[in-house]
């Protein structure tokens, strides 16, 4: 990514939060997991599109792209109202969810996306607190952070479906990741790969990093409200050291 593209995305950021672009310096990094740290949306889509059949519910495999980001709760509820036009109760969903957690866990162990690391350890170098902010409540995945990328998120940060009321887009979870992490909103990076998501960091207030790892287009993240969008997180990796030193 050219160095003026990020320079001005800064810049339109301060602008638009009254804020001097010289003196904006994050303090915290808050992360998603799914497209984001691991591969997993395949196999995700694949889950949800087993429930979906098994349930006699008519779902398109890419859709679930789409609501990627949103608790499982959620997207059961969406799944109902749309199929039987009712919202099942909290109970029913979870009994639901942890269905399609069981047909994740058959399906092979995703692989950790190329530059995660990376990105991870330019924020440590950069003094930058890494706050998880995941949707979900997959424990095969939250429990393999530990080995996948050791010590990069303590327990203690770490925003689950477990702990927000709202799930993506709503602000809520970003917002509890920056009251764990002790940061302003135009302190915070939000680092994220799905349009509910963006929408929820964009919604947050902080400085939104997006990056395409999958088939949902450039353009959704963009028109969700993205500050920068990467085609990789590769690329991403490569642009931060600039991002952070500009
Ligand atoms: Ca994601």
């Amino acid at each position: 990514m050219e160095r003026y593209t990020i320079i001005k995305a800064v810049k339109d950021y301060c602008s638009r939060n009254a804020i001097d672009p010289a003196g904006w310096a994050p303090k915290a990094a808050l992360i998603d997991m799914d497209g984001t740290l691991i591969d997993s949306m395949r196999n995700h889509t694949a889950a949800w599109k087993r429930l979906s059949d098994e349930l006699g519910m008519e779902a398109d495999r890419d859709e679930f792209y789409l609501y990627e980001g949103m608790t499982g709760r959620a997207t059961i509820r969406l799944l109902f109202k749309r199929a039987c036009g009712y919202e099942p109760s909290d109970s029913e969903c979870d009994e639901l969810y942890a269905r399609k957690a069981s047909y994740f866990n058959e399906m092979p162990r995703v692989a950790v996306i190329p530059g995660a690391a990376r990105m991870l350890e330019t924020f440590e170098a950069g003094g930058i607190t890494r706050v998880l902010v995941t949707g979900s409540r997959q424990l095969s995945n939250l429990d393999r952070l530990d080995t996948d990328f050791p010590g990069a998120f303590p327990h203690n940060l770490r925003i689950t479906a477990a702990d927000v009321s709202h799930g993506k887009p709503h602000p809520e979870p970003y917002l509890k990741g920056m009251e764990l992490a002790g940061v302003s909103p135009v302190e915070s990076l939000v680092v994220e790969n799905a349009p509910l998501g963006v929408e929820s960091g964009k919604a947050s207030g902080a400085f939104v990093l997006a990056v395409t790892t999958g088939p949902v287009p450039r353009r959704s993240l963009e028109e969700a409200g993205a500050d920068l969008v990467f085609s990789s997180m590769e690329e991403l990796a490569d642009a931060l050291p600039g991002l952070l030193s500009r």
